[in-house]
């Protein structure tokens, strides 16, 4: 069996993987990127709107535009970066430190590196109800790829669950593609995401109903509408019930952190709600307890693009100290710098939260 050698491994092409893998070329490292997906760019390449953060992580930008910039960083230093797109790292067995990966469905083969850093991203979550196997039910990061990045319109008219940042945005791009938003449910009493993307859907004539859900889903071969149901405070039916009329039911109910290759190499792991799952135990240079591994991005707790691609550098520039490069340590402070900053206020409560449970000042410590 083929069988490929670097330096550092970078899993996954998404903000924190192609950040971490910029950071070890730059330091000197031979660095291979695994990306599962035709391209690379993970969730970046399907965001067309403008992103907020700060300035240093390329707010005021579309996110696929931030996307460019961090391709445009890797052919800078391209003779140290290998790209294997439409690959998938299957498997860590820890008895040989050996990865194995496929590309495409044919070619299967072996990768042996000198450490790890898994930005693998999220998985969305989805919720049962009767009937959401129909065709017409999907995931929101489904159709947004549907529509941002093969520009094939899902369908007519959408009912889409859940008003976090994902539902309203893309509501909004649903919008803007020519789709009828009939409604946004949400079984919280509140709008979870930013207000400015809440209005931007509410000016445009689309119902939010707060304490609500899905009840079924309608239809014999595919959707043909929904029945919703108000909720009370213990989130049970009120009994009170409404036919939506719809042929998409996008299901916008939160991620989960893509963890498994972690879980594989016996990284420690916890699970920690404000983080949104299991994730990896981690140090201030985002090294796990198995010292070959790093994780960032929303591998290690799901939070934004911004804070992806800064801990992605932290991971890469420690993941090159750590075989001996010289790297610019100071860096280093300066990316926790700019975290610190991100993690700032009562927006970053529930983050800063959950990476207290799981950030370890050093291994010893234990
Ligand atoms: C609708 C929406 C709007 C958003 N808006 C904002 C915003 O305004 N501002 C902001 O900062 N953030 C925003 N985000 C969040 C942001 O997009 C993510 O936090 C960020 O892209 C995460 O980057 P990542 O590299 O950790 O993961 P991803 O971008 O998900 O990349 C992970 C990559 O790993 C690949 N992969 C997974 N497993 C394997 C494997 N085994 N082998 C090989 N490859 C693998 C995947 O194919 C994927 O490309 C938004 C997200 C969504 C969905």
């Amino acid at each position: 069996m083929k069988e490929l050698n670097t330096d550092i491994l970078v899993i996954g092409g998404g903000a924190a993987g192609l950040s971490a893998a910029a950071e070890a070329a730059s330091s000197g490292a031979k660095v291979t990127i695994i990306e599962s997906d035709l391209q690379i760019g993970g969730q970046l390449i399907k965001q067309t709107h403008k992103f907020f953060g700060s300035k240093d992580e390329y707010a005021g930008t579309r996110g696929y535009k931030i996307a460019d910039i961090l391709k445009a960083e890797l052919d800078a230093n391209k003779a140290k970066i290998d790209i294997l797109t439409s690959t998938t790292v299957t498997g860590y067995y820890i008895e040989d430190k050996t990865f194995t990966a496929m590309t495409g469905e044919e070619s299967y083969f072996r990768i042996k590196a000198q450490k790890a850093v898994v930005a693998t991203g999220a998985q969305e979550r989805l919720i049962p109800f009767p009937n959401n196997y129909l065709p017409g039910v999907y995931g929101a990061g489904a159709v947004q790829t549907l529509m941002n990045v093969y520009g094939v319109k899902p369908g007519n008219r959408v009912l889409m669950i859940g008003a976090g940042n994902i539902g309203l945005i893309v509501s909004y791009q649903l919008i803007q593609a020519g789709v009828k938003v009939a409604a946004i449910v949400e079984a919280l009493p509140r709008v979870g995401g930013y207000w400015v993307h809440a209005a931007k859907v509410r000016r445009l004539g689309v119902p939010i109903k707060l304490q609500h859900s899905i009840k079924e889903a309608l239809g014999g071969e595919f959707v043909e509408g929904a029945v919703i149901q108000e909720l009370d405070d213990k989130f049970q039916p009120t009994g009170s019930e409404e036919k939506i009329d719809c042929d998409i039911i996008c299901l916008a109910v939160g991620l989960t952190p893509t963890t498994e290759l972690l879980s594989q190499a016996y990284c420690e792991m916890r699970y920690v709600p404000q983080l949104c799952g299991y994730v990896a135990l981690r140090d201030r240079t985002m090294r796990t307890s198995n010292p070959d591994f790093w994780t960032a991005g929303d591998s290690s707790g799901i939070e934004e693009a911004s804070a992806a691609m800064v801990e992605g550098r932290i991971a890469g520039l420690c993941a090159a100290k750590s075989i001996g490069l010289p790297v610019k340590t100071e860096r280093f402070d300066e990316y926790w710098k700019r975290l610190d900053h991100l993690r700032a206020g009562e927006v970053g409560e529930k983050i800063r939260a959950g990476v207290n449970k799981v950030l370890r000042d050093r291994w010893e410590d234990k």
